[in-house]
């Protein structure tokens, strides 16, 4: 079901979505782009598309035609959390970071939510596909810089074992 399916669902259309965060420009989670083009706000991170503009369009990664006339906002790190010590703050409370967990991509985000109780919820895209992924740190077959990757990893595997957090979580806009 596409996003626009499962807005229209509970009632909703893309222009009631105030952020939209683009966690990465690989197909599977930037090729739906066009349908929330009419977001207020669709979020993709400097570094990211520093790196897509880097690759010649492809199928699977980067292809510019996904996001050819769609205003994004292309944002720079505020915040020093995370693997490569690079996040954005989304709100200015700390609430929402996206934090760059490069190596898949160069600008990767993973969004860590956090609850007035300091619990949270890390959403990490292709940072990771399943426990085992950062339980006995496997890394991806599509890769960018696979040392970023490892330490990028090692931060998710961190996080699942903090008491603190809730669950890891895998994400992807369709
Ligand atoms: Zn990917």
């Amino acid at each position: 079901m596409t996003v626009p399916e499962q807005l229209a669902a509970q009632d909703l259309s893309p222009a009631d979505l105030d952020v939209v965060v683009i966690s990465h420009l690989d197909c599977d989670h930037a090729n739906g782009l066009r349908g929330v083009r009419n977001a207020r706000r669709i979020m993709v991170s400097r570094d990211e598309m520093r790196c897509a503009t880097r690759f010649p369009n492809s199928l699977v990664r980067f292809n510019a035609s996904w996001w050819r006339g769609i205003d994004l906002d292309l944002y720079d790190w505020n915040d020093h959390e995370g693997p490569a010590g690079r996040s954005y703050d989304l709100f200015g409370d700390r609430s929402v970071q996206l934090i760059n967990i490069p190596g898949h991509t160069d600008g990767q985000v993973a969004m860590k939510i956090t609850a007035p109780s300091g619990r949270y919820v890390l959403l990490f895209a292709d940072g990771g596909y399943a426990t085992r992924s950062w339980r006995d740190m496997v890394t991806s077959g599509i890769v960018y810089d696979r040392h970023a990757q490892r330490s990028s990893l090692e931060w998710i595997r961190e996080q699942s074992l903090s008491p603190l957090g809730l669950a890891p979580m895998y994400w992807t806009v369709h």
